[in-house]
């Protein structure tokens, strides 16, 4: 019998298929054949590096290899072109894995030790090229398993765009795209392989922008009214409320337009300003106070002022049901081992970090469980985690130590390093997808707990309001 197994598998015929069930460990095998199409997939986004809402390439990649697989594809999903649902099977339950592909301006590197541009506007500095193949590459190994069990249920892949500032996931969740999903799946890249409960920030971000009157700034300055008084005197009332607000509330800003030139009084000036705090009645308080601050500079400096709402997203609301299943998962798949090439890349990335040598046994181990996080960024998976029960994590796709947003993760993404992270995730994210498709009781204790902690009152409200999909916000 067992050498009549084997002979089957030699010879390639599906014995399994055929005649039984085909296990979980067939399926992450098949998924672990396919690391280096997969790999070629992610290194392809990596080269795009196309910023939020321009991801055409990304997004058709992604696209053609979940049709090739057998998945319906629904594009241009919430007014974004490069929004889009993939879709396989039918009926409930339905899981979701959301994917990611957006890069970040100014952070172009090379796949290098050493910090070298590669001459593109952006860079993928929070990996979104791996977050968007490994999600797609769970998509596919899911849709695989339901299709060789004859198992009842809806897999799809949610290919969210612009996740640096331009919210994209709020206007799927803000059209209802979400609401007939019964779980939602996400993961991230990092330094480190956890699967803790996650924590994220709310944000309200807008930019800011002054109008004044131009004129000769030595021959009639009395004539003018300089639109960056404007937003000088706006940032300095932000600084000083800065004293006067809860201490873990975040503002930054940029000014994006200051004038052009010293000698013109500039008409027109703009800075571009974020809000955060972990409670997002607390944001819209601050945002508020903002938006009067701004008001009063622009009343104090004989200047205009309007704001465009940018961005905007909710908390994050863990559910620690399925947390503990993905700790499960993320620890039978485990970290990775460095080949001797991969560790001599890293020994150099960490001495650029200021560490002796790279920390490997970070790469290799999953984080010990727990429940409690604290929030450093955020995320629009905070929206879709208010709609429906979410779950997420991270995996070693950068030398450990790596700041996500800097030139380290961008290089790390760009070699085999971060392809290893993201098989970790694709078979993590696989085998949590198929507990829930084996398991209903697990997706009924999610939901419960979904409920309970969202609380009975609760109404979704986006932060950003009713605007269109900033589409443009990246120009
Ligand atoms: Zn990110």
């Amino acid at each position: 019998m067992r050498k009549t197994l084997i002979l089957l598998a030699v010879l390639g015929t599906s014995f399994y298929s055929m005649n039984a069930q085909k296990s979980e460990k067939d399926i992450i095998k098949k998924l672990e054949q396919k690391s280096d199409a997969y790999g070629i997939i992610a290194q392809n986004i990596w080269e795009f590096a196309e910023m939020g809402y321009q991801e055409k390439q990304s997004s058709g990649l992604l696209q053609q290899t979940l049709q090739d697989a057998g998945f319906t594809i629904k594009k241009g999903v919430a007014d974004i072109p490069t929004a889009f649902i993939a879709e396989y099977g039918s009926g409930s339950p339905v899981i979701a894995i959301m994917g990611e592909f957006d890069a970040l301006p100014g952070l172009s590197q090379k796949a290098l030790s050493e910090k070298e541009s590669a001459g593109a506007a952006a860079g993928h500095a929070c990996g979104h090229h791996l977050f968007g193949t490994a999600s797609t590459a769970a998509a596919i190994s899911t849709k695989e398993w339901l299709e060789a069990n004859k198992s009842k249920g809806t897999i799809r892949f949610y290919g969210t765009p612009a996740e640096e500032g331009g919210s994209g996931k709020v206007y799927m969740v803000r059209e209802g795209l979400f609401n007939d999903v019964d779980i939602a799946l996400h993961w991230h890249p990092g330094s480190q392989n956890a699967a803790s409960a996650g924590a994220a920030l709310a944000n309200k971000s807008a930019k800011f922008r002054f109008h004044g009157i131009s004129a000769h700034a030595a021959a009639s300055p009395d004539k003018g009214r300089s639109a960056l008084d404007g937003v000088e005197a706006m940032d300095m009332m932000i600084n000083m409320m800065r004293e006067h607000i809860p201490q873990e509330a975040r503002i930054h800003y940029v000014i994006t337009d200051g004038g052009k030139a010293p000698n013109v009084i500039p008409d027109f000036a703009e800075v571009y300003y974020y809000a955060r705090h972990n409670r997002r009645d607390v944001v819209i308080e601050i945002f508020d106070r903002m938006v009067k601050a701004a008001e009063g500079a622009a009343l104090g400096t004989g200047t205009t002022m309007d704001y465009e709402m940018i961005g905007g997203t909710h908390e994050l609301l863990p559910n620690l049901t399925l947390q503990k299943v993905m700790h499960e998962n993320l620890s039978e798949v485990g970290g990775m081992e460095y080949t001797a090439k991969e560790k001599a890349f890293a020994d150099k990335i960490a001495k650029t970090l200021g560490q002796e040598k790279a920390d490997l046994a970070t790469a290799k181990n999953v984080q010990p469980y727990k429940t409690e996080a604290k929030a450093f960024g955020s995320t629009d998976v905070g929206d879709v985690s208010f709609t429906v029960p979410t779950v997420g994590f991270s995996t070693a796709t950068w030398v450990p130590g790596t700041p996500a947003h800097s030139w380290q993760a961008v290089a790390a993404g760009g070699t085999s390093i971060g392809n290893k992270g993201m098989m970790i995730a694709a078979k993590t994210l696989t085998m949590t997808a198929i507990d829930l498709f084996k398991d209903k009781k697990l997706v009924a204790s999610a939901k419960a707990e979904f409920l309970e902690k969202r609380g009975a009152d609760f109404k979704y409200i986006p932060l950003l309001g009713d605007r269109a999909p900033a589409l443009n916000y990246r120009y």
